[in-house]
């Protein structure tokens, strides 16, 4: 084992490295930008990207490349080499400030929601100074923000930096009239749990859904999937401790604090959560994390799969987005705390929250909607699709208590005034073990199960902070210079709790009949992409994204387009695939199967003229059934999926999800009834069997 405290951030250009290796007024400028967000004088920048450069050489780095995030939800980079040629016929290595600062990619091929035609399609990639520059293989990975020239963002970074500074702003203005007159910034973190699949690259190798869609398209079920409840946390398998090893010391290096590992609850599941960070800072690193658990895999022989719903019938994946905000003074503004004091500001920034989610549960569920998410909620393993928050019982009893001005506890038959002083301390609640609910808290930060665990944090976590930066802006106008300020704030939080107190379920998120109660609640039950993208351009959001200033009107209309085509290309990639492999792979290793039985069976009644093959008979006849079965849905299914290629934008992806997506289901089925029939020599791919217990 090698020494973790070396390694940890050794490919990273931290602030450790930077007052090595940058002259004293240098450091400190760049400090300040880092902090402050000051503009950087050219002069600054070149000498911080000349003692870059020396820096990434030193660690094998040749080229160097603007990292940025777009809309595709993964990370996009072009890579420069340093070298610059000289007269003699040589070469200099060399970066200049310029460079560092701003790079031009033609961005024609970058989704953007038909904002920009392919002759203006400039785009800018800006260095983020707040992130800090890795290096990763042989490049220099400068992270940086991705917008038009007019200064739309095209990215997902600009609109989380945007969010972080909005939040920011307005919780300062709450803490001032809690008579903090010092902090200075608040800035939102995340710990974002990821949670994957790995497999035998061999047998991957042989599925085509799984490399062309990154999901299973068929399997019938195992005789044994996670029924037993044996893999979650068990011993972890020689290969699986052997990846996870590697993976460690690959994520320490690029200064990601991986922190805990364990297998998860379905077969071939683990997990990997880091410590949590800034939430900007926190969206790289996992970008990072799934790019790396990727690379790692590969090395030992193994497929990584992020997909949230790589099989059928065992629980899909998620990533945990466990969210706070905190004080450039270490207070957590959602750590309840021990004071009366602390208690009452608690109470105000949790209302917050909780009218945030409640008026803007299609937000929430837009933020994690994707083709691969909309399989994993709602299956009996995950959030389901309807936003509500998990208080726990405790912390539900102080709120109930304040809302229906009826004693906090029997014992004490105390109420529960809020004030600056008399609010008794608010036990915290340790026994938070639910696990259906998409948006619990967990003790001192809430955490937004529903992510996706292929999907980028940042959409989530700019929606977070965007809505909750919405309620406390309104909250601020409210009680900014009340003359009675213990008395405004037990009636507005009075007030916005009994208003939103719908949003609040502690009970069990995947029994049937919270989909009644929640009905009855008047809640959002978006169950799909195209079911939830149609409430993103209603004018509450557009005021919302616009009045907050984290996105304008013209990047939700492009976020608008892109995640429609990409719903519609996804499931236009399923269906072609799911069609050929029915006709390539499935009907002729069935028909295979067949004729090898008759010619069995026709060899046998040769030689034993009384025979009666039975078997083979009996067989050949189920699996005719079956495949001329098959045969119709696939039939179906193309007609279906013709149909859906014919219409356009939130119509397609309507049409996918009413039509095409049943049609889907149905042709799976029909095929993994044959799938068990098939000797296992004639089966076309390896079964999930084969999948899930290989390693
Ligand atoms: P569990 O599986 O019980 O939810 P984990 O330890 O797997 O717990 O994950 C908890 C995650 O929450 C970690 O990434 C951790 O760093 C993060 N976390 C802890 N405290 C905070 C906080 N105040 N704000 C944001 N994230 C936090
Ligand atoms: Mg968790």
């Amino acid at each position: 084992m090698q020494n973790v405290q070396e390694i940890f951030g050794s490919m990273v250009f931290n602030l450790k490295v930077m007052q090595e290796k940058l002259p004293k007024d240098t450091f400190k400028t760049l400090k300040k930008t880092i902090e402050d967000g000051t503009p950087l004088e050219l002069d600054v920048a070149n000498q911080v990207a000349h003692a870059m450069k020396e820096w990434a050489i030193e660690k094998g780095a040749t080229h160097y490349t603007h990292w940025f995030q777009p809309l595709t939800g993964i990370t996009a980079e072009k890579h420069e080499s340093f070298i610059v040629p000289t007269d003699d016929g040589g070469v200099i290595m060399s970066l200049s400030g310029k460079e560092l600062i701003r790079g031009e990619p033609d961005a024609s091929s970058f989704p953007s929601g038909g904002r920009r035609a392919t002759f203006e399609a400039r785009g800018y990639t800006v260095w983020d100074p707040t992130a800090y520059a890795f290096v990763k293989e042989h490049s220099l990975c400068i992270p940086t923000a991705f917008c038009s020239y007019t200064g739309e963002a095209l990215d997902k970074k600009t609109p989380l930096l945007r969010s972080m500074e909005s939040i920011s702003k307005q919780s300062v203005r709450i803490l001032r009239m809690f008579g903090n007159r010092t902090v200075k910034r608040v800035a939102s973190s995340i710990g974002a749990e990821q949670e994957y699949f790995l497999i035998d690259e061999a047998l991957y190798e042989r599925r085509k859904d799984l490399k062309v869609c990154g999901r299973t398209l068929f399997g019938s079920k195992p005789p044994k999937g996670q029924e037993m409840d044996d893999q979650y946390y068990g011993a972890l398998k020689t290969r699986v401790s052997a990846y996870m090893e590697d993976l460690n010391t690959e994520l320490w290096k690029l200064g990601i604090p991986a922190k805990t590992e364990h297998n998860e609850a379905a077969p071939a599941q683990h997990e990997m959560a880091p410590i949590y960070t800034l939430s900007n800072v926190a969206a790289d690193q996992n970008q990072l994390t799934m790019e790396i658990m990727k690379k790692v895999a590969a090395r030992h022989k193994l497929v990584c799969l992020l997909h949230e719903k790589p099989f059928a019938g065992v629980n899909g994946s998620g990533k945990h987005n466990n969210w706070s905000i905190q004080t450039n003074e270490g207070e957590n503004l959602m750590d309840p705390g021990k004071t009366p004091r602390k208690n009452a500001q608690f109470l105000l920034f949790l209302t917050a929250v909780i009218k945030a989610v409640d008026e803007n549960q299609d937000l929430l569920r837009i933020s994690v909607a994707s083709a691969g998410n909309d399989l994993r909620l709602g299956a009996s393993e995950a959030p389901p699709a309807i936003i509500s928050i998990y208080l726990g019982e405790e912390l539900e009893a102080v709120l109930e208590s304040i809302k229906d001005g009826t004693p906090y506890n029997e014992a004490s038959n105390q109420k529960m005034t809020i004030g600056v002083d008399v609010l008794p301390a608010i036990p915290k609640d340790t026994t938070d073990r639910n696990r259906t609910s998409p948006f619990a808290f967990t003790g001192n930060k809430f955490e937004f199960r529903s992510v996706g665990s292929s999907l980028s944090i940042s959409g989530p976590a700019t929606t977070l902070n965007a809505i909750v930066t919405d309620s406390l802006k309104t909250f601020a106008d409210e009680l900014e210079g009340s003359k009675n300020f213990n008395a405004d704030l037990q009636n507005l939080i009075k007030r916005e709790i009994t208003a939103h107190w719908k949003i609040i379920f502690n009970g069990n998120g995947y029994d049937a009949n919270w989909l009644k109660e929640a009905n009855r609640r008047g809640l959002m039950n978006l169950k799909s992409l195209p079911d939830a993208i149609a409430e993103y351009l209603k004018p509450k959001n557009i005021k919302l994204y616009t009045r907050t200033g984290v996105y304008s009107e013209i990047e939700m209309r492009g976020h608008y387009e892109v995640k429609i085509e990409k719903y519609c290309q996804v499931l236009n990639i399923e269906t072609e695939t799911m069609l050929e492999m029915i006709r390539k792979d499935i009907l002729p290793a069935a028909f295979k199967y067949m004729k090898e039985i008759s010619t069995a069976a026709a060899a046998v009644k040769n030689l034993v003229k009384s025979a009666e093959c039975k078997a083979e008979t009996a067989l050949i006849k189920a699996l005719d059934i079956l495949t001329d079965d098959l045969m119709e849905k696939a039939e179906n299914l193309d007609a279906v999926h013709l149909e859906a290629k014919k219409l356009t934008g939130i119509e397609s992806a309507k049409f996918y999800a009413a039509k095409v997506i049943p049609a889907m289901t149905e042709a799976r089925a029909a095929a993994d009834k044959i799938e068990p029939l098939i000797a296992e020599e004639f089966k076309p791919f390896p079964s999930y069997e084969d999948l899930l217990f290989h390693i």
